[in-house]
């Protein structure tokens, strides 16, 4: 079974307004860390990760992996970033043991993470990034919503209500 924490959401402004969200959960990332980033086309999942990964002290532009299927690299930890954008890739992400690299001082990163969900580890944090309806739409905002998946995530929701603070939505008028 994998138990659901509620959920934290919150809505970023810009992209670096995203980049930063990031880079606060960075700042508390711990080794083993598996995130899930899920969302559109566009949504922000390569804007998330190079705020995360810079907050990591890793000096290399991060880009979207989506023809290399998984990038490496070190800073603080030793960061995993994999997209799995073409289904295709799923058996070869599978076959880079997720385990493994969170095993010695690793954090994995999955953009299109859901689409593999079946075959994650079980305790991991999602986070999906959503486009903000409206009219006309705001097209530098979006909502993101924080799921702790697993007793590792659900032990850490309030450190990661704590560091969301910022982000939260105000309430509406
Ligand atoms: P994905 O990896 O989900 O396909 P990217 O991070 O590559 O998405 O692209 C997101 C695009 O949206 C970028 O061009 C970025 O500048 C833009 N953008 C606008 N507002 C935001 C925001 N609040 N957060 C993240 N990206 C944003
Ligand atoms: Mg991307």
């Amino acid at each position: 079974m994998r138990p659901y924490a509620p959920m934290i959401r919150v809505r970023t402004r810009s992209p670096d307004n995203t980049r930063e969200l990031a880079a606060s959960l960075a700042e508390q990332a711990q080794a083993g860390d598996l995130l899930l980033l899920v969302g559109d086309l566009g949504a922000g999942k390569t804007t998330f990760t190079q705020g995360f990964a810079a907050a990591l002290g890793i000096s290399e532009p991060v880009t979207s992996p989506t023809f290399t299927l998984a990038r490496e690299y070190r800073g603080r930890l030793l960061l995993h970033h994999l997209d799995v954008f073409r289904l295709d890739q799923i058996s070869e992400v599978l076959d880079l043991g997720l385990p493994e690299l969170l095993d010695s001082d690793g954090v994995i990163l999955i953009e299109w993470g859901d689409a593999i969900r079946q075959a994650l580890p079980s305790d991991y944090l999602e986070i999906a990034l959503t486009f903000v309806e409206g009219r006309p739409s705001p097209p530098d905002e979006r909502v993101v919503v924080l799921t702790p998946v697993g007793s590792r995530w659900q032990a850490r929701v309030d450190e990661l209500t704590t560091l969301t603070e910022p982000w939260l939505e105000s309430p509406p008028c």
